[in-house]
């Protein structure tokens, strides 16, 4: 789950980490009243759940209230990557020096956090960490010990902070972002750009957290700051219905019985050319109305040019999910070929239910991804 940066960054207030002074509005007026409040020039930023918005148009400098109601209404009505936008942030406008990057990610290969630093923070912070990663500093972090302070200098030097008092409050922030990253179960925390402002101070003027969805039942209270309006409709069907889904780049959609199987068929599809457009894992049971919703998700996604079933039945028996995906064929009617290989548990009877009803079968996922694999590509 992904919180706003407003979200973000009180988070990262209650852990001591300097942010701006300001407030979210949901009308123009409103925006107006808290650049009166705030006085002086402020920053009107779109809260969506999605990065770039600054190139997008999404974050725009006000220098009067007149001027911040003005681009509140502008940024309201927009658009951003899909997502509309349904609140402002209204912060006082920071005086830039620097843009630092600073971000805490679960590093899953050393099972460890690690902890990046960057002197080119800012909006292309993607771009460097693509051509020119020597100029992103990492650290890994010993769970049992927590971000130490030598650590975080570590950071500081690498990035080139030489100032005392500025490597001390980078110190201060780097420990207190770790903090909030382990405090809620986070598994990635993102300060960019960490500002140098005016008078020298260091500030995060923007802050991106995801949480550990698995995690969440530990954290009512963040739970509780779930933006339903602004999740992707996917992403909202599929947490509804209980089905993991992660959207992907290729043309080939996959619904799949598990985690591990899941991960196997994206392998074998890529093994015979072809490229993923999902992973998608029903889980146990295959109910027609679950196997509806896998398969409306799926559909969703205009780049899918042909779907893969892989279903192993065990205490699931295969006839029954035959029977589901059969009924929910009838009920969504997809206008992409649909290739379904269903093993274990009655897995002869699953196949006479498909081909009855005029489906591609195969019976090994060899055969099974090389004809998903053709198809798409026809
Ligand atoms: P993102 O594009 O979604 O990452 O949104 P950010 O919050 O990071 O804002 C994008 C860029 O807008 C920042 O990198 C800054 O260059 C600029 N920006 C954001 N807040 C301020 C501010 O208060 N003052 C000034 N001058 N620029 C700002
Ligand atoms: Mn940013």
């Amino acid at each position: 789950m992904k919180l706003h940066e407003y979200q973000s960054k009180r988070l990262f207030a209650q852990h001591g980490i300097p942010v701006p002074q300001g407030e979210v509005a949901e009308t123009p007026e409103q925006a107006r009243e808290i650049a009166a409040r705030l006085g002086g020039p402020v920053v009107v930023k779109a809260q969506v759940l999605v990065g770039g918005r600054g190139k997008a148009g999404g974050v725009k400098l006000a220098r009067t209230p007149d001027e911040a109601e003005a681009r509140a209404k502008e940024i309201l009505g927009m658009t951003i990557k899909g997502l509309p936008v349904k609140k402002v942030l209204v912060d006082p406008a920071a005086d830039i020096r620097e843009e630092l990057y600073l971000g805490a990610v679960l590093d899953r290969a050393a099972r460890r956090v690690a902890v990046m630093a960057s002197a080119a923070g800012g909006v292309d912070i993607e771009e460097v960490a693509a051509t020119t990663p020597e100029k992103i500093v990492t650290v890994r972090v010993d769970p049992l010990v927590g971000l130490a302070d030598y650590q975080a200098r570590e950071l500081a030097y690498g990035i080139g902070l030489h100032d005392k008092g500025r490597v001390r409050s980078f110190v201060h922030i780097a420990r207190a972002l770790y903090e909030a990253f382990v405090a809620s179960d986070a598994s990635l925390a993102e300060i960019n750009p960490l500002a140098v402002v005016g008078d020298g101070q260091l500030v995060a003027l923007d802050g991106k957290i995801v949480l550990d969805d698995n995690a969440l039942f530990r954290h009512p209270e963040l739970a509780d700051m779930r933006d339903e309006a602004e999740e992707a409709e996917a992403e909202r069907q599929a947490r509804v219905n209980g089905l993991s889904y992660v959207e992907l780049n290729g043309t080939i959609g996959c619904m799949v019985n598990g985690a591990g199987l899941a991960m196997a068929t994206m392998d074998v599809i890529k093994l015979f050319g072809g490229e993923p457009a999902n992973f998608l894992d029903i889980g146990g049971g295959a109910r027609a109305e679950k196997v509806a919703a896998a398969m409306r998700i799926i559909l969703s996604d205009p780049h899918v040019k042909a779907v893969l079933i892989n279903i192993f039945g065990g205490i699931t028996r295969g006839d029954e999910v035959a029977r589901g995906i059969v009924q929910a064929l009838e009920e969504v009617r997809p206008s992409v070929p649909f290739v379904a290989r269903i093993v274990g548990t009655n897995a002869e009877q699953a196949r006479e239910i498909l081909q009855a009803a005029d489906m591609v079968t195969a019976s090994t996922l060899a055969e099974a991804a090389q004809k998903a694999v053709e198809l798409a590509n026809r």
